[in-house]
């Protein structure tokens, strides 16, 4: 299997391929490599809240990519309807959150960063059963759907020509003068010219293997997620809801997913009737409409943990051709298109969108 791409990914998940795009947009040949079938990990897992859950209380660098993709998303979600015909389905519907204590935190970061917000009234209150403090309304905190987005750039990339090789896990690299040419895989050997790993919540486990002797390794392992969805009908509820450390999100079609738990738990993906029995009772309890409406799925997903949350984007210390763009943890779907946009600015010597500090691996 030999392959002449000008550059190569690995982990077709949210983050390989908006970072593809980024490159298809500027010229570039691009394969992209996954173990299993794209867009099944994480980011399929995941809810698609366009806002890390009290950004206020993240460090500076989650909420600058996370500003700097919510200027791209509409027209990003839009690109890829047109281009596609499939809706990532991008709305902004709004967020209530019911419980605010750091009041002051929040509404400086809100003015600091243009959103709008106002006090959530007894009337956001009607249907929901909860003890609120300071409520705080977002009118356009927006959600992606992120399956759908996942179809929809994987569909936009086919069409661009991009490699997809699927089925094919990445298990060893040769190294000569401080590059990385050849790829070996559960396939056979590919030839590379520039690699990015975009793997997830096996980037920290990957590049142990790959690169066994290097100081530069990043720390990343795997989160839990698990994740309710009712079947609900259009309009039973119009826009997020986040109490405490909980979520309900109405899909654009009435679907309603509750989440979502936080397990430490190595590489195991199984979900477990604990966690279905606490997703529940939350959803059911803080929204007690849920209770006449059927539960169609239960799943769970690995996040990419990193230690504050704040991802990997830089290129390699030590190996010339090797980039690394990994470790979003809760926020890969709305820090995606940023990050994105800062490796390929720096693997292709263009000004950065952002500065590139904060995201450095050493
Ligand atoms: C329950 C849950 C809720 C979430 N909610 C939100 C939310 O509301 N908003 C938000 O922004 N984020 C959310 N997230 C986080 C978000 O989903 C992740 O941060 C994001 O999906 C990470 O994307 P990724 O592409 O890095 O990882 P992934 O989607 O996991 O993709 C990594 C890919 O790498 C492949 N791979 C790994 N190792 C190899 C190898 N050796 N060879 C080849 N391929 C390999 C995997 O098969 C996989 O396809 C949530 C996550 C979960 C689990």
């Amino acid at each position: 299997m030999s392959q002449n791409s000008e550059i190569t990914i690995i982990g077709c998940g949210a983050i390989g391929l908006l970072t593809a795009r980024e490159f298809v947009k500027a010229g570039y040949s691009v394969t992209l490599i996954d173990k299993s079938l794209s867009g099944q990990e994480s980011s399929w897992a995941g809810g698609g809240i366009l806002l890390p859950l009290y950004p206020w209380r993240q460090p500076k660098a989650i909420s600058t990519l996370v500003i700097e993709s919510n200027k791209k998303y509409a027209d990003l979600s839009n690109d890829l309807f047109n281009a596609t015909n499939i809706d990532p389905e991008w709305y902004n519907c709004g967020l209530l959150i019911c419980k605010n204590p750091d009041k002051q935190l929040a509404t400086s970061w809100c003015n600091q960063h243009s959103i709008p917000y106002q006090e959530a009234g007894s009337s956001f209150f009607t249907d929901l059963n909860t003890q609120t403090i300071n409520p705080l309304w977002l009118p356009t905190i927006a959600q992606a759907r992120n399956p759908r987005l996942l179809k929809s750039l994987k569909a936009y990339l086919l069409d661009a020509g991009v490699t997809f090789i699927e089925n094919c896990e990445v298990i060893d690299v040769s190294i000569n003068n401080e590059n990385i040419n050849t790829l070996h895989t559960n396939k056979g050997e590919i030839k590379i010219k520039q690699l990015i790993i975009c793997t997830g919540a096996w980037t920290g486990e990957l590049s142990k293997k790959l690169l066994p002797h290097s100081l530069c390794s990043p720390d990343i392992s795997p989160v839990k997620g698990q994740m309710l969805l009712f079947d609900a009908q259009a309009d039973t509820l119009s826009h997020m809801v986040l109490d405490a450390d909980y979520y309900l999100i109405p899909r654009r079609d009435g679907k309603i997913l509750a989440g979502s738990s936080v397990e430490y738990t190595e590489f195991d993906k199984s979900t477990s009737p604990e966690a279905k029995e606490k997703l529940l009772h939350m959803a059911t309890e803080l929204f007690p409409t849920l209770k006449d409406i059927p539960l169609i799925n239960h799943w769970a997903g690995l996040r990419p943990g990193t230690k504050q949350g704040i991802p990997y984007i830089d290129k390699h210390p030590e190996i010339k051709n090797l980039s690394i763009n990994a470790g979003h943890f809760r926020n890969g779907l709305v820090m995606g298109p940023a990050s994105a946009r800062l490796i390929s600015d720096l693997i292709l010597d263009r000004q950065p969108c952002v500065d590139p500090e904060p995201y450095k691996l050493i």
